[in-house]
């Protein structure tokens, strides 16, 4: 398989996105908060959220600071 990481899209190109700036806005997860529900990973629009060991990660190099998955979170646990 060629290729095989990550999303194949979304490097690169940034026609659309108003140049968010790389670590402004990557959201923070409250590890007391969080049960790993995995609703923002299945919310997160590019695919930058990972459920490990039970709690969410983001993946800053991925994440455009959208705050889909602060909205997404049942327990408030994203900000
Ligand atoms: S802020 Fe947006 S891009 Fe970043 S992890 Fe949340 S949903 Fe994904
Ligand atoms: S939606 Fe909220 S509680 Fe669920 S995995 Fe994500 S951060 Fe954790």
């Amino acid at each position: 398989m060629g290729r095989g990481r990550g999303m194949g899209r979304g490097m690169g190109g940034g026609a659309g996105f108003a140049g968010a700036p790389p670590t402004a806005t990557i959201p923070t997860v409250d590890v007391e908060k969080c049960v790993g529900c995995g609703e923002c990973a299945k919310a997160c629009p590019f695919g930058a959220i990972e459920i490990k060991d039970g709690k969410a990660t983001v993946n800053a190099a991925l994440c455009r600071g959208c705050k889909v998955c602060a909205s997404a979170c049942p327990t408030g646990a994203i900000s």
